[in-house]
């Protein structure tokens, strides 16, 4: 089978740049062996939220400030800006509706309703522009009967701290009877497969009977799987202002972004291969000839340029033994530590070294095997090294804008 481009990984970046290549026309093919960090994303994207001890409020003005060999900084600042700008607009053509901008970060709540730096947020939950500002005056927090997900006594507690006045009123939905009947099917999830139009209408009027005047309404992000408009539906019905605040993954905002980027993808004539794994590539002279996968077989995948989207260790796009760090695709040059005992911080809530391990690339995001560059092969997303997603809450930025950044450098090869 042969393509234009074939992006290995079908991730936030892979889709990313995907969506990118569909959109001038250029047959694309993703192959993803399976689930993404989308998946536990909670609804807010990083583009640069924290640097060192530092909360980030202008991320374009940190840049500088990143190591060298930081993505974005290979990018250049004036390319970040460009790209970031576009990404709303280009969020919005697939469905995904989201608040702010890569001139400076808002804030959003946890799980635990600890405020969190965010450049683009989800449709439906609360945002705020300074990390002590006080997001509601009073808040109904409500709780689905039997939820293992969710902790109102945080978000209380948290909340109250800024001076908010909150409530938490439980809610019992007849649906989810059958659910409460299993110890582990009451996940966000689940519950939200279950949210049909008469159960969020259910959902609605139990809300407007308890809420009181001038409370704001957090529930827990479990509405719209699918598709943002089962949301916008169910505020209308609410009389108060209402919110929806993550869960713990796995996560109904970020499901719902995957779905709809893949379904985006697909529409713009893109092909996702899902649950197949890219086993090898071959490589003859420093250009990637074919790549072998699991399903395909002896049927190898050709296309004239590759993108790698295949993740961190988190989504095996880089994988670890007792001794190295190695890309298990191609081979790739990974920059690690050859000190085991400086992979990882004994504090578990310290930034972890290891999260910084990844393919090492030139300039323009080509990688090397044993020094010698691939000329038909980029880098994205968390597979790059000198990033660390969870320390500089960025992995979201990065996935996107380096799998636009390389789709743009593959068409001109
Ligand atoms: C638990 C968790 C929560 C996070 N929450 C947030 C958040 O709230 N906000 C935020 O901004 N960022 C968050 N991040 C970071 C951010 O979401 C990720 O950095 C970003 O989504 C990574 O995207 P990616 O496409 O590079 O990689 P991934 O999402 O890991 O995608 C890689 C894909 O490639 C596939 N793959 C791997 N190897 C192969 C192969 N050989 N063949 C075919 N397919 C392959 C994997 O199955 C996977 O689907 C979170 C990360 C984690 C781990």
């Amino acid at each position: 089978m042969k393509f234009d481009y074939i992006i290995i990984g079908g991730g936030l970046c892979g889709l990313s740049a995907g969506i990118r290549l569909a959109e001038q026309g250029k047959k694309t093919a993703i192959v993803s062996s399976g689930q993404s960090a989308l998946h536990f994303c909670a609804g807010s994207f990083g583009l640069l939220g924290k640097n060192g001890d530092k909360t980030v409020l202008n991320p374009l003005e940190e840049l500088d400030r990143l190591p060298e060999k930081h993505p974005y900084r290979l990018m250049g600042k004036d390319r970040v800006k460009r790209l970031a700008t576009e990404v709303p607009a280009m969020l919005q053509k697939a469905g995904i509706t989201v608040t702010g901008s890569a001139e400076a970060n808002h804030f959003t709540l946890t799980p635990f309703g600890k405020p969190r730096p965010s450049w683009l947020t989800l449709n439906g939950l609360p945002t705020f522009s300074k990390p002590d500002e006080k997001p509601f005056e009073k808040a109904l927090i409500v709780s689905i009967k039997g939820f293992l997900e969710s902790y109102p006594a945080f978000m209380v507690e948290n909340l109250e701290k800024k001076g908010v006045c909150c409530r938490v009123e439980t809610i019992d939905l007849e649906r989810l009877t059958h659910l409460r009947e299993s110890n582990f099917d009451m996940r966000a999830a689940s519950i939200a497969k279950q949210m049909d139009r008469a159960t969020i209408e259910e959902f609605a009027s139990k809300i407007n009977s308890c809420a009181g005047k001038d409370e704001s309404v957090l529930i827990p992000a479990v509405i719209g799987i699918n598709d943002e408009r089962e949301l916008d539906r169910m505020r209308e019905m609410v009389n108060n202002p209402l919110y929806c605040v993550p869960t713990i993954p796995v996560s109904v905002p970020g499901l719902r972004a995957q779905h709809i980027l893949q379904h985006y993808f697909e529409k713009l004539g893109g092909t996702y291969i899902l649950g197949d794994r890219v086993e090898k590539g071959i490589i003859e002279d420093g250009i990637v000839k074919a790549l072998v996968t699991t399903n395909f077989g002896e049927d190898h995948l050709h296309a004239d340029a590759f993108i790698l989207a295949s993740g961190n260790i988190f989504g095996e796009g880089i994988k670890s033994n007792p001794h190295d760090f190695y890309e298990p695709v191609f081979g790739l040059d990974v920059n690690y530590s050859s000190n085991r005992d400086e992979w990882y911080a004994f504090n578990f809530f310290d930034a972890q070294p290891y999260m910084e391990y990844g393919v090492e690339i030139d300039n323009d995001f080509h990688p090397s095997l044993k020094g010698i560059k691939i000329k038909n092969l980029f880098v994205a997303g968390s597979t790059l090294a000198h990033c660390n997603s969870l320390k500089e809450d960025s992995g979201a930025g990065t996935a996107i804008l380096t799998g636009l950044h390389t789709a743009d450098l593959a068409m001109n090869i």
